[in-house]
């Protein structure tokens, strides 16, 4: 409708970005607008809330923007995934590869209870790497995924292929 048009206009793309070749979808602009910073969370929050989520795990970092203020709006607790040697306490950790090399994403050991039901925030859904990573570590934990949900999704990269696409929602494609 209306609004995700004029939330989907308000992303920008910056050419070669973090190197030559990549268009970046830059956020930001959503973010320091009153009017569309709300609109991106009551996406999320309505999403989260229809999922019946219990505790809200956001992504390492634009993941925290989003997922903190959806916490927040709902009552709900926040737990973030973090790149590796971030979080203070005992964590749990899974690899993923990227294009050159691989990453850890890592969460505390006792954030998330067996059983609970999480759903999984982040700005972008890319190639679904770090995604799959986030969504291996709540398994492990034994908590429930309910839903991943994404501001944006590149369609074009088919990140859903390496997720449970069924509990995949993204309210902007590109
Ligand atoms: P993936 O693992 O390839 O799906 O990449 C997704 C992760 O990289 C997310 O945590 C995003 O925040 C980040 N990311 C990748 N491309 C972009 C982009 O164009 N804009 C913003 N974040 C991006």
């Amino acid at each position: 409708d209306s609004d995700l048009q004029i939330l989907r206009s308000a992303i920008r793309d910056v050419v070669d970005f973090p190197k030559p070749g990549i268009v970046f979808k830059d956020i930001t602009p959503v973010l320091a607008d009153a009017k569309l910073f709300r609109l991106a969370i009551d996406c999320f929050a309505e999403a989260t809330r229809a999922a019946g989520a219990e505790k809200v795990v956001g992504i390492d970092a634009r993941g925290f923007l989003f997922g903190a203020a959806v916490a927040y709006q709902l009552g709900l607790g926040f737990v973030p995934i973090r790149k590796k040697g971030k979080l203070p306490y005992k964590t749990q950790s899974a690899a993923y590869t990227l294009e050159y090399g691989e990453a850890v994403v890592e969460m505390h050991v006792d954030a998330v209870q067996p059983g609970e039901k999480v759903v999984l925030i982040d700005d972008l859904l890319a190639t679904g790497g770090t995604a799959a990573a986030a969504i291996k570590l709540i398994e492990l934990m034994g908590a429930k995924l309910v839903e991943a949900q994404f501001l944006i999704e590149l369609d074009f990269l088919q990140g859903r292929v390496n997720l449970p696409a069924d509990r995949v929602r993204a309210f902007l494609h590109f």
